[in-house]
């Protein structure tokens, strides 16, 4: 039984292979384990929180790769199911000419998209302390339900409903169902990870602290707006601050914001208060922004993800 149960879409990223390829010209893809709930499982793992997966692969062989890459790292994926009825879910990953990552995802009625109301697994949420979810389960029918469902669960046993947005315009209709899809999963959410551009694409407002303030609600705990290099700007009900990000020498940024979520995640559990203090928040930014560095570090998302010793010596190093 784990802390942190991460539900949502489990899918293999095809990355462009081979060291020293323009990655943009590659024939060449390694697969490899991806997800945003997947990658903060993994990263919660890593540095000592326990976690567990959610949802729905094919009984394929992708979907059995997933599930051996999960388990290595220590993820518990007892709530993971597997389906005949459809295929893993798959995503091709591409670097546009202004160097941003590309997405072409393979999710015509993929087996993360049939993950139902009937598969989600109470006792494990039961059993947690924090269940954390995005949005891409809540695009389609029946996973959609389910992930409400698995909050429904949380939401009566007490835990705490972590949340972060992760916009993959091209998978909605358009970019208004997008935004209503966000909008109701934030509805939900007691602590949420929210890129810039994803509060601004919300809200109209570039301003961080203006946007934050225009998603709180009065349910919320925290929220946290990360800024890539610029670190992250964090709000309670009653108070915020902006935490600076390290100075690393990135390579690939894939995963930063997983990695972040997870040590936002694992710093929140460190006390058993199920509340998240304004005075607790600057340190806590502190090592998710450490996290989040360290990621950008090495190439992929779950590969780069750092460990706990490395992750304190890092914190240490940097004081
Ligand atoms: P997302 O991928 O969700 O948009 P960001 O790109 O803002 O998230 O990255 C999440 C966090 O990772 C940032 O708040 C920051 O702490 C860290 N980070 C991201 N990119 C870099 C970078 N190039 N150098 C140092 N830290 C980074």
């Amino acid at each position: 039984m784990a802390d942190v149960v991460c539900v949502g879409e489990l899918l293999i990223d095809f990355v462009p292979a081979g060291a020293g390829d323009d990655p943009a010209r590659s024939d060449t893809y390694r697969r490899a384990a991806g997800g945003a709930p997947a990658n903060v499982a993994a990263g919660l793992a890593r540095v000592g929180t326990t976690s567990a997966f959610m949802g729905q692969v094919g009984d394929d062989m992708f979907g059995r790769f997933l599930a051996a890459a999960l388990q290595a790292d220590g993820v518990d994926v007892s709530p993971l199911r597997f389906t005949r009825a459809a295929r893993t879910m798959l995503a091709f990953v591409s670097l546009a000419a202004n160097g941003e990552r590309e997405f072409l995802f393979y999710r015509d009625s993929s087996a993360d998209m049939l993950f139902a109301p009937v598969d989600v697994d109470e006792a494990a949420i039961r059993a947690a302390r924090i269940l954390h979810f995005g949005s891409i389960s809540l695009i389609a029918e029946p996973s959609s339900a389910a992930t409400l469902h698995a909050i429904g669960i949380a939401r009566e046993h007490g835990l705490r409903l972590s949340y972060d947005p992760n916009l993959r315009l091209d998978l909605w209709r358009d970019a208004d169902a997008a935004r209503n899809g966000l909008m109701l999963g934030l509805s939900h959410a007691q602590i949420v990870k929210v890129g810039l551009e994803e509060a601004s694409f919300l809200t109209g407002i570039d301003d961080p602290l203006r946007a934050a303030r225009s998603l709180w609600h009065a349910d919320m705990m925290a929220m946290v707006v990360t800024m890539g290099t610029g670190g992250c700007l964090w709000l309670t009900r009653e108070d915020h601050g902006v935490v600076p990000g390290f100075a690393v020498a990135a390579v690939d940024t894939t995963g930063a914001g997983d990695a972040f979520t997870a040590g936002l995640l694992s710093g929140t559990l460190e006390t058993n208060d199920p509340c998240v203090h304004a005075n607790r928040l600057p340190a806590i930014c502190r090592r998710a922004n450490a996290m989040g560095a360290l990621t950008t570090t090495r190439f992929g998302a779950i590969p780069a993800l750092p460990g706990r010793a490395a992750l304190q010596a890092f914190l240490d190093s940097n004081v």
